[in-house]
């Protein structure tokens, strides 16, 4: 396997809850509690899970929108840590900072919402220059914009449009565009093809390939469809409750899951053929997600998990290895067994 070029280490984040006319402190909702792995150069790391997971929050720790500690005692005795090579950006400031987070970018969800509809493309794509006016001088940049439109598949002439003038599939074609501007090593991609259709969806993936294939960037991809997922990932990490249930190669974890949490959800993909279909055993997940702010004790799934046991109410699964092939197969569970997907 390649590289590490990012590696996450225990990162957490906990919003406080306020309540009363002091705004006092009285709970936490736990976003992330404790997600760790590693992304290796040139890959694809899908995250999935069910909304309200944690994924989206995971994202805005990793391009630097949210601190990844609890506190700064948490900060000053190392945890939540995010370390690009050797340097833990997360304890960088100033210019520093900027410059580590300059090769960490972001391509947000919405095409329709992420984009500022007062402002024409040229100066969309060319925002992050703003914060990084040395990656390309001013005289040069109408060209590179133009550059990076031709790249992601846009016409680079239509630089003084504005976005309600573009597509759904454009729209997120110019968000790519401007996550590509200062030549980034890592691509954070938060639902990226969720709000626009099957067909354009298939457009914006493909479109994530070649740009992979040609620019050598490593993606976490994240989404809430597994179909998607597997298409475009290299490896899976499945979260659940702010947590990470199973992680590894894409192939182990379609075919060969072993987290009870990842075979219920891929037990419930639609499969089209009626054959293959009624051969499957369904998993029905009984119950709602728990509340983040008030997570069940021990395994956080065993409210829902049909062979939960006395022990995984008290004890807390470690996410381990799991020896049941190549790569670095690991689930958080205690009776972690291998389920064949057909
Ligand atoms: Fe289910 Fe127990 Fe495994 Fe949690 S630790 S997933 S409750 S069997």
């Amino acid at each position: 396997m390649s590289e590490v070029i990012l590696r996450a280490d225990n990162l957490f984040k906990h919003y406080p809850i306020k309540a009363g006319v002091l705004r006092r402190t009285v709970g936490y909702v736990k976003a992330v509690d404790g997600v760790s792995f590693d992304l290796h150069k040139g890959e694809t790391l899908g995250i999935v899970g069910e909304s309200g997971c944690g994924k989206s929050t995971l994202a805005r720790l990793l391009v630097g929108l949210e601190e990844p500690f609890r506190s700064h005692a948490d900060k000053r005795e190392g945890s939540g840590r995010l370390l690009y090579g050797d340097v833990d950006v997360t304890r960088l400031s100033g210019a520093a900072w900027r410059r580590a987070r300059r090769d960490i970018q972001m391509i947000f969800q919405d095409p329709y919402t992420s984009l500022n509809p007062r402002k024409t493309v040229g100066d969309i794509v060319a925002e992050p220059f703003h914060i990084h006016p040395d990656v390309v001088p001013a005289a040069q940049r109408r060209a590179k914009v133009q550059e990076l439109l031709d790249l992601v598949g846009l016409n680079p002439e239509h630089i003084n449009r504005y976005p309600h003038q573009f597509s759904g599939g454009q729209r997120q074609r110019i968000g790519i565009a401007r996550g590509l501007a200062l030549n980034p090593k890592i691509l954070v991609c938060d639902e990226p093809v969720s709000a626009l259709d099957v067909s354009v969806q298939a457009q914006v993936v493909n479109l994530l390939e070649r740009l992979q294939q040609e620019l050598g960037l490593a993606y976490i991809f994240i989404a809430h469809d597994l179909s998607v997922v597997r298409h475009i990932s290299d490896r899976v990490g499945v979260m659940y409750l702010g947590t990470m249930a199973e992680i590894g190669d894409e192939d182990q974890i379609y075919s060969r899951p072993t987290h009870p949490y990842t075979q219920a959800l891929l037990s419930a993909v639609p499969v089209p053929d009626p054959t293959l279909r009624n051969s499957r055993d369904q998993i029905v997940l009984t119950g709602d997600v728990p509340s983040p702010a008030n997570p069940p004790a021990g395994c956080r799934f065993h409210t829902r998990c049909w062979r939960a046991q006395d022990r995984c109410e008290v004890e807390v699964p470690q996410l381990i290895m799991r020896p049941d092939g190549a790569g670095d197969h690991a689930s958080a569970c205690h009776f972690a067994e291998v389920r064949q997907v057909v």
